[in-house]
């Protein structure tokens, strides 16, 4: 492994003793952490360190000869490995580092290991920088003003340091963002997206369903139109029939009146009409219909005021088939069935279509804070929203829904509720308990049943994911905050149900609005505002965003018609801005 290019931002602290390297990384950690950002530390220390103590049990079993002493309780464990020849080196040290576990590593010391340092010199220590000799100085912090071109930071500004790293963290991301390494600690949007959709595959079995039950079905096999559609040239409105080689007559006799539902059965003559109503068959060789009115019948004689409109050949007719010819192929398979394409399957006398089954989803809750709406409050308890949201939008897509409830706090509880699942289930889906870090027993069962991988995906609102089959059953684990998982969901759930129903490169609509507002977003993270859009006096689309955004809020998802997508190439939108809008009318 190259130092520069592990798959995570490694930042060294270079300084001589004295300048206060601990203390400025002990208070750079909890900010780093309040960003969400989960740090390794890589401490250098003397020769004849020990973190064991003398009488230990495991002092005791390593002093008894084992080369490697792994201690472990419910809270953390600890790896000790006698090194009496060599010293690791820094790229064995890091390799010992769950990459899944962080997102950064901070390492003291290893002033000779060549990786990205922050310098740190104080005046009153007296000593020289060391920038000038040392080139993997990338930054200095310092209470003066040194002569160099690499940034300056002020060492006594916490903030000034904080931001500076999570700009290296930032550029790590941007480098790294196209490599597709074996434990991605932070996914794009789109490539989460994909992994999800490549791991899925189209269904394979179908069924027939009868109209009645056909909507938000997917079709299996394409619709041929069996008729046309009309099924004969008839008249789109009330009035007289004649013939287009007619014209000039004049004045014509009404040799018939025809409804609809009948028909006349003889050809229309030159000099004849037939008075006919919307929707009836015209006669033969008539193929122009003139308003009721415009006409003048007197006792049989026709004659048609032309002042109030010319007449033209072919007028007010509708042609057989001109909605839908016979023989041609009116939808293919995996056309999502929607109100038109009812009413237009039904347009064809066909009164059942071959369609994939619907998707089965399992659904929970989790969290020891989570109660079920209709019990009375309990203290510091949150009412369970997600299962209802996240049940509505299955509800769009026309998919069963098998509740489990909220998970009671118990492995056994959990367990047993994903093999229920996994047995009767096409998709199980849990929101909260499942963030990265989370070291709980949701994750330990979900590691035991399947092969779950854990997710930070860089978006806003959203981030912790987990994705992964237990047995052949597609498993989300979305977070917890009920803006947050309404926004996964979408990006992330609905693609790959629409997928697993049959729909073929699903995507949603995407439009471009002006903003009317500045919508704050971070370079290489995608930001989901929630927008609402209107057509202003000019004609132009804008949007703005639904006040609060906090991803608690579900009111913003209410009040929201679209989602704001900011790219992670886009560092902030300004007011004027042309901004990409995800419509959510039908989604949500
Ligand atoms: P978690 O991902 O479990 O840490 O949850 C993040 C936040 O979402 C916490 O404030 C939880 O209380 C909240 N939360 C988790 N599950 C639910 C739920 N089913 N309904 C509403 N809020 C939830
Ligand atoms: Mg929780």
């Amino acid at each position: 492994m190259n130092l520069s290019n592990c798959s995570l931002p490694i930042i060294g602290f270079s300084a001589y003793s004295g300048t206060g390297k601990t203390t400025l990384i002990e208070a750079l950690l909890p900010r780093l952490v309040d960003t969400g950002v989960r740090v390794a530390v890589i401490k250098h220390a003397h020769h004849d360190f020990d973190v064991d103590k003398p009488g230990k049990d495991s002092y005791r079993l390593r002093k008894a000869g084992a080369s490697q002493m792994l201690i472990s309780s419910r809270y953390r464990n600890a790896l000790m490995t006698e090194t009496p020849d060599d010293e690791a080196t820094l790229k064995q040290l890091i390799q010992k580092i769950d990459q899944d576990q962080v997102d950064l590593i901070l390492v003291e010391g290893f002033k000779n290991e060549s990786f990205p340092k922050i310098e740190l010199n104080r005046t009153e220590t007296n000593k020289p920088f060391r920038f000038p000799a040392d080139d993997n100085i990338v930054a200095v912090a310092c209470d003066s003003l040194p002569e160099t071109s690499l940034p300056i930071l002020d060492i006594n500004n916490i903030d000034n340091v904080l931001a500076f790293v999570l700009k290296q963290i930032e550029s790590h991301q941007a480098q790294t963002a196209t490599c597709d390494s074996l434990s991605p600690t932070m996914l794009s949007v789109d490539r989460g997206r994909e992994k999800i959709l490549a791991s899925l595959e189209f269904p394979t079995q179908t069924h027939v369903v009868d109209l009645d039950a056909l909507t938000n079905h997917v079709l299996a096999s394409p619709v041929i139109a069996p008729v046309n559609v009309p099924s004969s040239t008839n008249s789109a409105m009330d009035g007289y029939a004649i013939r287009s080689d007619d014209l000039d007559a004049g004045t014509y006799t009404k040799i018939a009146e025809v409804f609809a539902g009948q028909g006349y059965k003889y050809p229309l003559q030159k000099g004849q009409c037939v008075r006919i109503m919307t929707g009836a068959p015209v006669p033969e060789n008539a193929d122009t219909v003139i308003m009721r009115e415009q006409a003048c019948d007197v006792e049989g004689l026709v004659t048609f005021d032309t002042s109030k409109g010319k007449i033209r050949a072919g007028q007010n007719v509708r042609q057989a088939g001109e909605d839908l010819r016979k023989g041609s192929q009116v939808f293919p398979a995996g056309t999502r069935v929607s109100a038109p394409v009812l009413g237009m399957i039904a347009s064809l006398g066909l009164n059942k279509a071959e369609v994939y089954p619907n998707v089965t989803v399992a659904l929970f809750s989790t969290g020891d804070e989570v109660q079920a709406p209709g019990t009375p409050p309990k203290q510091n308890c949150i009412y369970d929203t997600n299962r209802f949201s996240l049940k509505g939008l299955l509800q769009k897509l026309g998919c069963e829904i098998i509740d489990l409830g909220i998970i009671e706090d118990s492995k056994t509880a959990l367990a047993d509720a994903l093999k229920q699942a996994m047995a009767s289930a096409d998709v199980i889906i849990s929101s909260g308990g499942v963030s990265v870090g989370d070291a709980d027993y949701i994750k330990s069962v979900l590691t035991e049943l399947g092969d779950i991988n854990f997710w930070r995906v860089n978006m806003r609102p959203g981030r912790p994911l987990a994705f992964g089959k237990l047995g052949d059953t597609p498993f989300f684990g979305l977070p917890g905050n009920p803006v947050a998982v309404m926004v996964t969901y979408l990006q992330f759930v609905e693609p790959a149900i629409r997928k697993l129903q049959g729909e073929e490169n699903w995507q949603p609509q995407r439009i471009v609005a002006i903003t009317q507002e500045k919508i704050r977003s971070r370079m290489g993270r995608t930001e989901y505002t929630r927008g609402s859009y209107n057509i202003n006096a000019n004609g132009q689309l804008e949007v703005r965003s639904t006040g609060s955004q906090g991803s608690g809020i579900l009111r913003s998802m209410h009040e929201a018609n679209c989602l704001i997508e900011v790219s992670p190439e886009v560092e902030c939108a300004e007011i004027g801005d042309r901004v990409t809008i995800i419509p959510l009318a039908s989604r949500v």
